[in-house]
């Protein structure tokens, strides 16, 4: 197999901040793989909150091209373990490479990826629209552009939670997603932020605390009723097991677990474990997207909007209405680079 590869530019439609940082643009990797004349398209959108930029992307990258040369695509499951095997863990390189190499199964046995894992496109959930910190105008006007979506998720974690919440409830009574970003650092400050929230219409909270903190969670989680959903403290499915007793369900990423197959391997688990499941994504084209979106029936919460962040998307995949995902049909993960 060919394995090529191609660091792209997103202008994003607004500066993007979150508890962490700002940006006005994100590099990925598109990863190509081609074989008996079909093209299997991956992408990696690296994260500098696990150790990512697009350069050691592109160096986990250059470590798999022998492995992919010698390598028979069939033998996918083989093959994704040789690449999780790969040192650094870079895994939205690993992700990228998955994708690309079940974009390229699916497509030559031409069915789309949700009807080779047996899963009925009508049985998507709705996405929220996220709306990232601001000044409260902006939030205001956010908040009216996302008028299609009936589900927001904003995201929280500084000290200007209050002004953030009143300008969104200025605007709209929408059921809310609250995204904390290891925000809040004591406990009892994030107990006192959540059961404000629970009378703001927020219907779940992602990582309140910061990642490794999970006796604090589990304290949090026997005082609140909403659910409470790890992201920061869930990469892969061995994260999984020790998460239960401290939160209600967990945010999976294609780019945290390093690909499709990991992926449903954490679904697996995470059902075991009485766990809910969310599927979100990072700043990511239509084409990462796309390959969570074709694993969505799986899962009862999705924040798949990436691509609605950016401003030049250049594949076509998934779409949304009224807030549901609603999957292309084309075989393979459902997208295609736009001409
Ligand atoms: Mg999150």
């Amino acid at each position: 197999m060919k394995l090529t590869y191609e660091v792209i530019r997103l202008d994003l439609r607004h500066t993007w901040t979150i508890a962490r940082g700002s940006s006005d643009y994100k590099q990925n990797v598109i990863v190509r793989l081609e074989q008996d004349g079909v093209v299997g398209y991956g992408e990696a959108a690296p994260n500098t909150r696990y150790d990512e930029t697009p350069e050691s992307t592109v160096a986990l990258i250059e470590q798999a091209i022998p492995l992919f040369a010698g390598a028979d695509p069939w033998h996918f499951v083989e093959l994704e373990r040789a690449i999780r095997e790969l040192q650094p863990a870079q895994t939205a390189a690993k992700a990228g490479l998955d994708m690309a190499l079940m974009d390229w199964v699916t497509k030559t046995l031409e069915v789309p990826l949700y009807r080779y894992l047996g899963l009925d496109p009508a049985m998507t959930p709705m996405t929220t629209y996220t709306i990232g910190i601001d000044t409260p105008d902006v939030i205001a006007e956010k908040v009216r552009e996302a008028a299609p979506y009936p589900r927001l998720k904003i995201k929280l974690g500084s000290d200007r939670d209050e002004e953030i919440v009143a300008a969104v409830r200025s605007v709209t009574d929408k059921p809310l997603l609250v995204d904390a970003n290891e925000g809040w650092r004591d406990k009892h400050q994030a107990l006192e932020r959540i059961r404000w929230l629970e009378g703001q219409g927020t219907f779940a909270i992602e990582q309140p605390m910061p990642a490794d903190r999970l006796e604090d969670m589990a304290w949090l989680r026997e005082r609140v009723k909403v659910p409470l959903l790890a992201d920061e403290s869930v990469r892969t499915a061995a994260d999984i097991p020790r998460l239960a007793e401290a939160f209600d369900g967990i945010n999976i990423k294609l780019m945290k677990a390093g690909g499709l197959q990991e992926a449903l391997r954490m679904i697996g688990m995470a059902r075991a474990l009485g766990l809910k499941v969310m599927l979100g994504c990072m700043v990511e084209t239509s084409l990462a997207v796309s390959a969570a979106a074709a694993l969505s029936p799986l899962a009862e919460l999705a924040d798949l909007d990436g691509n609605l962040l950016i401003k030049d998307d250049p594949f076509t995949g998934v779409t949304v209405d009224q807030g549901r995902l609603v999957l292309s049909g084309d075989p393979g993960l459902g997208a295609q680079p736009r001409k």
